[in-house]
């Protein structure tokens, strides 16, 4: 989620004509955490992935993509900012709940003013709901949206809990969420994105290396159900390294760009020089529906700067520019892309092992039995752009 934008933003960057930007997807966005205009989604000139949070916006997505069936892609799922307000145990009162996670480490030692905050900020924390309910309202409204994806979920290292869940300007608390808890409702919801083969769209905040655990042993325990699905990492601050590497091993994983949280940082533009051309999307991750196109524009531009792509001005495809691959602009490129991500079905990284291992036999009956075998040797190769 990002910060408001300012307001000459919009004007100072010119859009294409509707024909261009109805190929457009905006794949990360928080629509509903502002009031809706009617005005402003019957003139949004692309389509958005409209992400939910927490409890009390999953209703307000599902209405949303409701009433915006071919504009909106609804995106239920539990933000890790807001994963204190769920136990995973049965039968613990308020305060043991909280004191459990932010007074883990409590002794008598423990500097006072801590639990004075504690204290204060009790009686404001909401009583935790389960996360067996929570789980069954996700389930219920993807179940009830055939084409919903799982959103917004992830890990997030540095995000501190605000005082007050709803003052503004919100003051901050030395307290944390501990990563095992962010990691165990992650978790049990990507258990549901495999189970009803939907998409993720996947937050990571300082938790590089816990998010790419995550994803290996995603890949090791649920194999061609889990590259049966798709999952962007949005508005990701990892290295360029870090991004080849899970491109290299992780077929599924997408990332998503976005001019409010990646231009920030000098790294987006290796970033977008490290990523294949295949495997890039754009977004806005902003909540004023207003601004999305615009925002998602720009990151357009920048993407096709970064890879010396052409940027369409008007729909300019006949059949023979249609075929030929090379001759496609940015928004053709991207727009690929999220239909592969859409999609989904990847390729396994995993190559069955030389049929040579498995004595008699034709070749193909050798393959047959090594894969029955379930012997699988990774591939280490470069993987195609
Ligand atoms: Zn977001």
């Amino acid at each position: 989620m990002a910060d408001p934008p300012s307001d000459t933003y919009s004007q100072s960057n010119i859009l294409p004509p509707p024909s261009v930007l109805r190929h457009v997807v905006d794949a990360h966005c928080h629509p509903t955490d502002t009031v809706i205009q009617p005005a402003s989604m019957d003139k949004l000139p692309i389509k958005i992935c409209a992400m939910a949070t927490r409890v009390s916006d999953q209703a307000k997505v599902a209405d949303l993509a409701t009433a915006y069936p071919t504009k909106v892609v609804p995106c239920f799922g539990y933000h890790p900012w807001f994963t204190h307000w769920v136990t995973l145990h049965q039968n613990v009162s308020k305060e043991q709940h909280y004191r459990s996670l932010f007074l883990r480490a409590c002794s008598n030692s423990e500097p006072p003013k801590h639990y004075d905050t504690f204290q204060s900020m009790l009686p404001t924390l909401p009583d935790p709901i389960s996360l067996s309910s929570l789980i069954s309202t996700l389930r219920s409204n993807l179940v009830a949206f055939p084409h919903a994806m799982l959103g917004e979920v992830g890990l997030d290292r540095s995000a501190r809990v605000p005082v007050h869940p709803d003052a503004t300007p919100r003051i901050l608390s030395p307290f944390t969420i501990p990563l095992e808890h962010q990691t165990a409702i992650l978790m049990a919801q990507l258990e549901i994105a495999v189970e009803l083969h939907r998409n993720v769209s996947l937050h990571d905040v300082k938790a590089h290396q816990a998010t790419l655990d995550l994803l290996r042993g995603m890949s090791e325990t649920h194999k061609e159900n889990w590259w049966a699905i798709s999952v962007d990492l949005h508005s990701c601050g990892v290295s360029p390294e870090m991004w080849k590497d899970i491109e290299r091993t992780q077929p599924n994983v997408f990332l998503s760009l976005s001019i409010c949280i990646n231009s920030r940082s000098q790294n987006h533009v290796a970033l977008i020089k490290s990523c294949s051309p295949g495997r890039i999307l754009v977004e806005s991750d902003i909540h004023d529906i207003d601004y999305c196109a615009p925002y998602t524009w720009s990151m357009i531009k920048i993407i096709a700067d970064v890879k010396g792509w052409r940027v369409e001005e008007q729909w300019d495809y006949d059949d023979e520019k249609s075929t030929q691959q090379e001759k496609w602009g940015a928004v053709r490129r991207l727009e690929h892309n999220w239909r592969a991500f859409e999609r989904g079905n990847h390729p396994s990284p995993l190559k069955p092992k030389k049929p040579e291992w498995v004595a008699g036999g034709n070749r193909k009956s050798r393959m047959r039995v090594a894969k029955d075998r379930n012997e699988w040797v990774s591939d280490n190769s470069e993987p195609d752009n």
